[in-house]
């Protein structure tokens, strides 16, 4: 029996821990092959001493190992690096990156694809950009395009991950305010009101595993500290369920809330 492929298309080393690890774990271990596309190596990502900060290629460089190591924990199949500039993405031409998430789409060939919700959770332009990028790479990989070798591909659903009020509450105890600055203007992490949700997945079994990834990203546990010194029920509320809006998809509609990225008749489908 083959299962539906995911894949999370995503902007920085360590967002497919802290965002998606639990539902990317969980998939995994039910037989889905999972990918992920990483459109930057997190290269100013430093928590150090500014003075010891190794530049953009070292961290970029250890950051990638962080990455592959999270992700053989979490069990992907496989990891894309685009190494755009970390802080930058949205600076990127559009046409170029689309294309190249496109073929990526077209190459995979996956049914469902995850990304960022268009607030980019904490309004991080890294992470609206690639929302949006991801967005239209869908559109444009389901388009025939001549000369292109590869066929087109058309994706069966796209998920925006989405904080529900009470998952940012219990995300914002462990790292403090979730916030950003940008050209003045304070930026804070938006929930989304509890009937948008369209999906929740039970990820409560593979927090410990999430767990692990997180450590496999050194370079940022100064970031993580308060995270890792969470007791177990406040583990639980940051990564015993996670939460998506469905922005469209070929196989279901409705307001009833899911449990699962896909339909049980996908499975029995490509079996
Ligand atoms: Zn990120």
């Amino acid at each position: 029996m083959t299962h539906p492929k995911i894949l999370a298309v995503l902007a920085h080393p360590d967002d497919e821990t802290l965002g998606f690890g639990g539902t990317l774990a969980r998939y995994a271990a039910l037989g889905s092959e999972t990918h992920l596309i990483c459109a930057t190596r997190g290269q100013r990502g430093w928590f150090g001493a500014p003075d010891d900060y190794p530049g953009p290629d070292a961290l970029g460089a250890i950051r990638e190992g962080e990455l592959r190591d999270a992700a053989q924990i979490l069990n992907l199949r496989s990891v894309q690096l685009l190494n755009y500039m970390d802080g930058e993405l949205d600076q990127v031409e559009p046409p170029t990156i689309i294309h190249q998430l496109a073929n990526y789409i077209r190459c995979i060939r996956p049914q469902v694809i995850l990304t960022f919700d268009p607030y980019g959770v904490y309004g991080h332009p890294d992470h609206i950009a690639i929302a949006q990028f991801t967005t239209a790479a869908v559109v444009e990989a389901a388009s025939s395009s001549p000369g292109n070798e590869l066929p087109p591909h058309r994706v069966e659903a796209l998920y925006y991950r989405v904080l529900t009020a009470a998952e940012l509450a219990a995300y914002q105890s462990a790292f403090g305010k979730l916030v950003m600055t940008i050209n003045g203007v304070e930026r804070q992490a938006t929930p989304w009101p509890d009937w948008a949700v369209s999906t929740r997945i039970d990820t409560g079994a593979y927090v410990p595993q999430v767990w692990q990834a997180v450590r496999a990203h050194c370079s940022q546990l100064p970031g993580n500290e308060r995270l890792l010194a969470l007791p177990t029920p406040e583990q639980q509320a940051i990564f015993g369920a996670q939460t998506f809006y469905r922005t469209f998809s070929f196989a279901t509609a409705g307001y009833q809330q899911e449990t699962e990225l896909f339909q049980n008749e996908w499975i029995a489908v490509s079996a």
